[in-house]
């Protein structure tokens, strides 16, 4: 019986939430929506539940029908408001919890969509992952390897340094676009601090 391979429509990509680190702290957080897959990035902390609510509604998409949630990291900037989502399953580093399962895997290289996967980028955290989606235009990194485009170069309050910048280095081949952890999207660029 002949086969036929049918392309799965390109991953969609909306920042809910433009983060920053001053006057106080909000994280960037992402929608990417991806065949049946509607996916949020760092439900983090932001000034009020609204700002997340708000743009997924102008995106029509309904708490409920949000099927993954992902934690770039474990610290309460990206994780705060993890409970509006109340059918995802969540992702971080080494697991998928879903109601009472937890369900152990390695981040690196799990594929959770069609576009979407992730890979596992210590340096700020040892719990640090980025998620690659592949788009028709190239590779976006959602990712706190940088907090916004000026890095800052030298992560303050990263537990391994050296870790970090060689996964900055490395994600910095693969995307064309970082979305960071506390600010807009950026291109990369030859000024992007590795
Ligand atoms: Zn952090
Ligand atoms: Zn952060």
């Amino acid at each position: 019986m002949p086969t036929r391979t049918r392309r799965s429509p390109a991953a969609q990509i909306r920042v809910l939430f433009e983060g920053y680190s001053e006057p106080g702290v909000a994280g960037t957080v992402a929608l990417i929506e991806d065949g049946a897959q509607r996916i949020v990035v760092d439900p983090g902390m932001v000034p009020r539940r609204e700002s997340i609510l708000r743009p997924l509604r102008a995106a029509r998409v309904a708490p409920d029908r949000i099927t993954d949630v992902i934690f770039s990291h474990h610290h309460p900037d990206h994780t705060l408001n993890a409970a509006l989502f109340p059918r995802a399953r969540y992702h971080d580093h080494w697991a998928i919890y879903h109601g009472d399962v937890w369900e152990s895997r390695p981040a690196e290289a799990f594929q959770l969509s069609p576009h979407v996967r992730l890979t596992e980028t210590p340096g700020h955290t040892p719990q640090d992952i980025t998620t690659l989606v592949d788009t028709p235009e190239g590779t976006y990194a959602f990712t706190h390897l940088w907090w916004d485009r000026t890095g800052p170069p030298d992560d303050p309050l990263a537990v391994d340094g050296r870790s970090l910048h060689t996964h900055r280095a490395r994600i910095a081949k693969i995307a064309r676009w970082i979305v960071p952890g506390h600010g807009a999207p950026f291109s990369v660029s030859p000024g992007t601090p590795l």
